[in-house]
């Protein structure tokens, strides 16, 4: 009985093992169907191809609310010190109006689905600010039952150190660059998740991650041949424009 349990245990494993994938649809699944970046249509779409997430930019309008974008203006708005009423007459370029981080989470839980939400706090103006912004999405997270499918990443250390601080068990990865994988892990940061040329000048970086059991993450990699350099690298995530060409290539490899 023992033994038919465990080969039902390994099957399912293996099963589940051999449908993950590595790839990060960057600002959703947008480029092949000319969808808007960052919007709920290019989540979804990333979501349909069953990548393993999603990455969004999140904001903090001056009503706090949080929204997605990927710039920290908006149509010429500054999105800090505009209302969500402002910022919402203008729609997205197929019709969407710009999504809070509400509508987007909302939206999600329509699906069934593995692939995670990669949620990028982007950088705030004051040190009050980068805790405000924690707060209130981890709060969002929290409230729409989702922290098991959301992990975040940050170019402002801040808001990195301030997401451990108030979820030691979330997911959080820096993005600047400029730390050694060292220096995050004795901050308790969980991964690196730098631009590709970072690794290229510093493969040494990935032997110390790995032995650290951090995760590793690289942006923007939209060529065959970089994709191919971290598929064989061994990277946990990588970051792509095109989702669809990096599903193809990590299958190929797994055949
Ligand atoms: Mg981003």
């Amino acid at each position: 009985m023992k033994k038919a349990f465990l080969f039902i245990y390994i099957m399912f494993i293996n099963f589940v093992t051999m449908s993950q994938n590595t790839i990060v649809a960057h600002r959703g699944a947008w480029k092949t169907q000319k969808l808007p970046e960052n919007s709920i249509a290019s989540m979804l779409h990333a979501v349909a191809l069953g990548c393993y997430g999603s990455e969004f930019d999140v904001h903090l309008t001056a009503d706090n609310v949080l929204v997605i974008n990927h710039d920290d203006k908006y149509h010429d708005m500054v999105i800090e010190k505009s209302t969500l009423e402002d910022l919402r007459k203008f729609p997205l370029s197929n019709g969407e109006k710009l999504p809070t981080l509400k509508a987007f989470f909302l939206a999600y839980k329509t699906k069934k689905t593995k692939t995670r939400l990669i949620c990028e706090i982007k950088p705030v103006s004051s040190d009050e600010k980068a805790l405000q912004i924690v707060e209130l999405t981890l709060a969002m997270v929290k409230d729409l039952k989702l922290t098991s499918k959301v992990d975040y990443i940050s170019f402002d250390y801040r808001i990195v150190k301030n997401l451990k601080k108030l979820n030691p068990k979330a997911h959080v990865q820096y993005l600047n660059g400029e730390k050694s994988p060292a220096d995050l892990h004795a901050d308790g940061v969980d991964g690196l998740d730098y631009h590709f040329s970072v690794f290229k000048k510093k493969p040494e970086w990935i032997t110390e991650a790995k032995s650290l059991k951090m995760s590793l993450n690289a942006w923007t990699v939209n060529d065959e041949a970089t994709i191919k350099w971290f598929l064989d690298n061994k990277f946990d995530q990588i970051t792509t424009n095109e989702p669809e060409l990096a599903l193809m290539l990590e299958k190929g490899k797994k055949k």
